[in-house]
C-alpha cells in the first residue's frame, strides 16, 4: 500500500528525519489561514498517490496566504495522471542548495535489500539513471546487518553525498524496518542553503502483508488515492491489479494468469489487467471479474483462460453463463476451457451461444484471437 507525502513526512518526522514545516488541507478555503500560520510564503503540493506532481503543474509556489488560496483552488480537484487531488499540503518554502536521490527498495531478483542514492536528485531517478548510469549508486544492504553508521557511510561516498546524510540514511533504514516497508524513497532530499538536509518529498509503499499490525494508516488499498479499479476489486475481494493495455485477462492460478499475460504480449497486444479467480471459481466471482474489466473503458476484448483442475470447467462455463445474465457483455469475450470437464464446458458456453463469446481450444489460438479483437476494436 502506497501511503500520501504528507504520511510518509509523518514517519519521516517519528524517525529523526527533518522536514518542512507543513499543514495539509482538503478545502481551498483552509488554505489562506494555513499559509499565515505557516509564514505566509508556501509550497502547494497535490497529495496524490503517484509522482511527477511537479511536472505536471501539481506542486506551485505561492507568494502569500491569498496565493495559496487561489493556487489550492487550482491544484484541489486536478487530475493528475487518473488520480484526482482531494488535498493539498502546504509547506514552508526552503531555499536548495542541492538535491540529492535516497531510497530502499526490496530487490526481490536479488534476495535483498537495495539502497539507491545520488548526488542528482530532484529529477526522476530513472532518467538520471537511463543518461548517466555512473551518477546512481546502487548498494545491496543486507537486513541482518542493516544500515549501520558503516553502512550509510559506504552508500553516501558511493553516491558522492556529503557525511551530513549518514545519520538520515540510518533513520530512513529505520522507517522501512519499523514499519514494514517494502519501498522508501526521498526525491529530494535537499542541503539547504543554511545547511540543513531536509526530506522535501516521500514516497513509502508498505508491506500489505503487515497491514494487520500498521493499523494506523486503515489497513486497507480501497481509499480515495488507489486506483479506482483496483479499490473495487478488492472491496469484491479480487486479485486484480490494474495494467496499461486493451485486452482484459481472466483466469484461475497466479502462475496461469502470469503466462496468460506473457502470452497475450507475444501476440502483439497489451494485458490491460491481471485478476487470478483463483481454484473453485463461482458464477458470483466470475460475475464481479467480468463487470470490474468491462467498466475499464480501455479494455477491447477480454480472454478468460481456464485449466481446469480441481476446478471443473462445466462449472467455470456454468459461471460464465449465469455472469452474463448480470453483467452487460459490451466487448468480445474469449474463452479457452481445458482440463477437467473441458468438452462439457465448451458444450455448455456453445449451447447457450452468446454473439460476443467465442471459443479457442488452445491457450496461444485464444490469446491470437483476443489480440486480433483488441487490435481491431
Ligand atoms: P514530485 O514532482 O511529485 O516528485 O514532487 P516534489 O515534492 O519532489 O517537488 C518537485 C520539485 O519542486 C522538487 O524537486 C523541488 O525542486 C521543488 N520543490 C518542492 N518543494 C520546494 C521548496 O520548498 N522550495 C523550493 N525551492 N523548491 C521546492
Ligand atoms: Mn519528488
Amino acid at each position: 500500500m502506497d501511503l500520501y507525502e504528507h504520511q510518509a513526512r509523518e514517519l519521516f518526522a517519528e524517525h529523526g528525519v527533518a522536514v518542512p514545516k507543513a499543514e495539509v488541507v482538503t478545502a481551498a478555503e483552509g488554505a489562506g489561514p494555513a499559509a499565515r500560520r505557516l509564514g505566509g510564503r508556501v509550497v502547494v503540493k497535490a497529495q496524490v498517490k503517484t509522482g511527477g506532481r511537479g511536472k505536471a503543474g501539481g506542486v506551485k509556489l505561492a507568494a502569500d496566504p491569498a496565493a495559496a488560496e487561489l493556487t489550492a483552488r487550482q491544484i484541489l480537484g486536478m487530475d493528475i495522471k487518473g488520480h484526482t487531488v482531494h488535498a493539498v499540503m502546504l509547506a514552508q518554502p526552503v531555499s536548495i542548495e542541492a538535491e540529492f536521490y535516497v531510497s530502499y527498495v526490496l530487490d526481490r531478483a536479488a534476495g535483498t535489500f537495495l539502497a539507491i542514492a545520488s548526488a542528482e536528485g530532484g529529477m526522476e531517478i530513472e532518467e538520471v539513471a537511463a543518461v548517466r548510469p555512473e551518477a546512481v549508486a546502487r548498494v545491496p544492504v543486507d537486513p541482518v546487518e542493516g544500515v549501520t553508521e558503516a553502512v550509510a557511510a559506504r552508500i553516501a561516498a558511493a553516491a558522492g553525498l556529503p557525511d551530513e546524510v549518514v545519520p538520515v540514511l540510518r533513520a530512513l533504514w529505520r522507517v522501512l524496518v519499523r514499519e514494514d516497508a517494502l519501498l522508501v524513497e526521498v526525491n529530494p532530499l535537499v542541503r539547504t542553503t543554511e545547511g540543513l538536509i531536509l526530506a522535501l518529498d516521500g514516497k513509502v509503499t508498505l508491506d500489505s502483508n503487515a497491514l494487520f499490525r500498521q493499523t494506523r494508516w486503515g489497513g486497507s488499498e480501497t481509499g480515495p488515492g488507489a486506483d479506482p479499479l483496483e479499490a473495487r476489486a478488492a472491496a469484491k475481494g479480487l486479485n486484480y491489479v490494474k495494467l496499461d493495455g486493451e485486452v482484459g485477462v481472466i483466469g484461475n492460478g497466479a502462475g496461469l494468469v502470469m503466462s496468460t499475460l506473457d502470452v497475450v504480449a507475444g501476440c502483439g497486444a497489451r494485458p490491460a489487467n491481471f485478476l487470478d479467480i483463483g481454484g473453485g471459481a463461482s458464477a458470483q466471482v466470475m460475475a464481479d471479474g467480468l463487470a470490474v474489466i468491462l467498466s475499464d473503458p480501455a479494455v477491447k476484448s477480454v480472454f478468460v483462460n481456464v485449466f481446469g483442475g480441481i476446478t471443473a470447467c462445466d462449472a467455470v462455463a456454468d459461471g460464465i453463463v449465469r455472469a452474463l445474465e448480470s453483467v452487460e457483455l459490451t466487448r468480445p469475450l474469449v474463452v479457452r476451457l481445458d482440463g477437467n470437464s473441458a468438452a462439457r464446458g465448451r458444450a455448455i458456453l456453445a449451447e447457450r451461444a452468446h454473439p460476443l463469446v467465442q471459443q479457442a481450444t488452445t491457450m496461444d489460438g485464444a490469446a491470437r484471437q483476443a489480440a486480433a479483437l483488441a487490435n481491431a476494436g
